[in-house]
Parts: structure tokens; sequence; C-alpha cells
């Protein structure tokens, strides 16, 4: 997929920052970090010195990248973010089945009744969660 090979952060060099503010970033010494002159940020090295994680309190979830030689690549090694779709899917099935089995309606027995209230109840958990989860 990614044809530039990646290579590993070293720290004796400097590398420009992912920020865009055309920052530096130096290493920060006696830590596995990087600093950037421009936007204040702390970057920490991780994935055995291939990616750099953005240390922030503003974000639940980190940013990171990876260098390629001459720029950043964001990498999605985020915590979670990755597997959001498909916990928000299981979580719509799970829901949908529990709420098909047990929704009990006073005006009508119909399964379609049921079909249709147990698949609009679960969206709409789903969508909540969802806009949740996108607000970080
Ligand atoms: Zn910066």
């Amino acid at each position: 997929m990614q044809s530039q090979k990646l290579q590993k952060i070293d720290f004796n060099q400097e590398y420009p920052c992912p920020c865009r503010r055309r920052g530096r970033l130096t290493p920060i010494a006696l830590t596995e970090a990087f600093g950037c002159n421009r936007c204040q940020q702390i970057f920490v090295v991780q994935d055995n010195g291939y990616v750099i994680e953005q240390l922030s309190t503003n974000y639940p979830y980190k940013r990171a990248w990876r260098w390629t030689g001459n720029q950043w690549n964001i990498a999605h090694s985020s915590l979670g973010r990755g597997y959001l779709p498909l916990t928000l899917v299981t979580i719509f099935v799970l829901v949908f089945l529990l709420l098909l089995t047990t929704l009990q309606s006073p005006l009508s027995n119909s399964v379609t009744f049921r079909v249709i209230a147990a698949l609009v109840l679960s969206m709409m958990l789903v969508l909540m969660l969802w806009l949740v989860c996108r607000r970080y």
C-alpha cells in the first residue's frame, strides 16, 4: 500500500513538526520524546521508534505519525478508532436481537412491527453512541 519505506526515528536528528506551523522537532534530553519549537507540543516516540504520538491532554485519543524519510504520514494507531465501526455494528446487532426477543407491544403483536421497532431503537442507540464517540 505504501511505496515509501518507513524509517526509524533518529534521536540525533531534527525533524519538521507535523503541525502546520513549520515548527522543528528537537529531541528532549534523556527522554524518548521530541518537542516542537513552534506549537510547544511534545511527541513521544512509540512502536519501537517508528511512530511519534502527540502528547496531548485535549484529546482522549492520540494522534500519531510515521516518518517516511521526508514527511510525516498520519498513523492510524490511535486507540479504538479503527475498531469503532466494528464495535458499533456489534452493538447494533446485539441490541437489535435483544429488542426483537423482548419487545412486547400493547398495540400490535405482529412480527413486522417488532422488527421495525427493534430496528429503529437499535439504530437510534448506535447513532447516539456514534455521535458521542465522534466528539472525541
Ligand atoms: Zn509544532
